[in-house]
């Protein structure tokens, strides 16, 4: 069968059961592993009415942004930040990270944004970066041709590369940050990367040539490549919290439920590979583990789907 390839950062594994929400979860060890940009645009139009309400709304936030950060409120600014980041997922539901399943996982997700946003919107540093990325932006120029107002390429990718590294740069200042230390479980960054990197991508597309979609697509790891793969043995199972029927891959510990955005445990037991003792499967199954018989530490999923 063709899937796209997309293969889980964790423990290698490829993606074989269909989704419908943009985030992809390993069917192997059941980590939060990727974007698929094509279905984030396709949940992005699937309401026309809930997106010109986000736009309305948003552009109202954005005003009241502007007006505390101008005055130097960082407590106004927090606030709006938090309301409108509660208002983006209750619009988008499809673009909550799937490892944010409880209510006290999405506050403290929420927590997270708004305090991070306000940093950096008050640090000096970044509202540099910010006025840098708006000079850059006016600077694009515009041409019109049959396939309508297109950017001019030179242009563009100067405002897509200094885009690139300052967000590079933010990710890996906001990973380091021990008081966002959760965010390694809840948003692994590479995928934060591919998460902001896709607002930008979604905003220019429209503007850009065939040629320079493919470019800035590849550039930010978006090209969507499929491989042939064999449709692997499994099993069906049914989800640990709404039923929902299941396809275990072999050699899976863990899927998500697509319907209920839970995950599900296909195995609570391993043996050793050295002294065959039972051992229980930890809560990443993508890390090797110590038996707690003989101490061998063994790799339950082997990256088994080439390289
Ligand atoms: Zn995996
Ligand atoms: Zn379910
Ligand atoms: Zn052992």
């Amino acid at each position: 069968m063709r899937v796209k390839k997309f293969r889980c950062i964790q423990c290698g594994g490829p993606k074989v059961n269909p989704y419908t929400s943009p985030y992809v979860v390993c069917d192997f060890c059941g980590a939060f592993t990727d974007i698929d940009f094509a279905v984030g645009m396709e949940t992005w139009n699937e309401s026309a009415p809930v997106t010109l309400n986000y736009q309305v709304r948003k552009m109202d936030l954005a005003h009241k942004m502007q007006a505390a950060q101008s005055r130097g409120d960082q407590r106004a600014y927090y606030n709006i930040q938090k309301e409108y980041w509660d208002f983006y997922y209750r619009s988008f539901p499809a673009y909550l990270p799937p490892s944010i399943d409880t209510d006290k996982k999405y506050a403290i997700y929420l927590e997270i944004c708004a305090v991070s946003s306000t940093e950096s919107a008050f640090d000096p540093k970044w509202q540099q970066y910010g006025m840098q990325q708006q000079t850059l932006q006016s600077a694009v120029r515009y041409s019109s041709s049959s396939e309508g107002t297109k950017a001019e390429t030179t242009s563009f990718f100067r405002l897509a590369d200094f885009f690139a590294a300052i967000t590079r740069e933010g990710m890996n200042a906001f990973y380091r940050d021990p008081k966002f230390n959760i965010m390694h479980e809840l948003l692994p960054e590479p995928v934060h990367f591919k998460m902001k990197t896709s607002m930008f991508v979604q905003a220019w597309l429209p503007y850009l040539t065939q040629q320079d979609s493919d470019r800035l697509l590849k550039m930010l790891g978006f090209s969507n490549e499929y491989v042939e793969i064999e449709r692997p043995a499994g099993s069906n199972l049914a989800c640990g919290s709404c039923s929902n029927q299941l396809f275990a891959p072999e050699g899976s510990y863990r899927v998500f439920c697509e319907k209920c955005r839970k995950t599900t445990n296909v195995k609570s037991q391993f043996f050793c590979m050295s002294c065959g003792s039972p051992n229980a499967v930890p809560e990443n199954p993508a890390k090797p583990i110590d038996c707690r018989n003989c101490g061998i530490a063994n790799r339950l999923i082997q990256p088994q789907f080439g390289s």
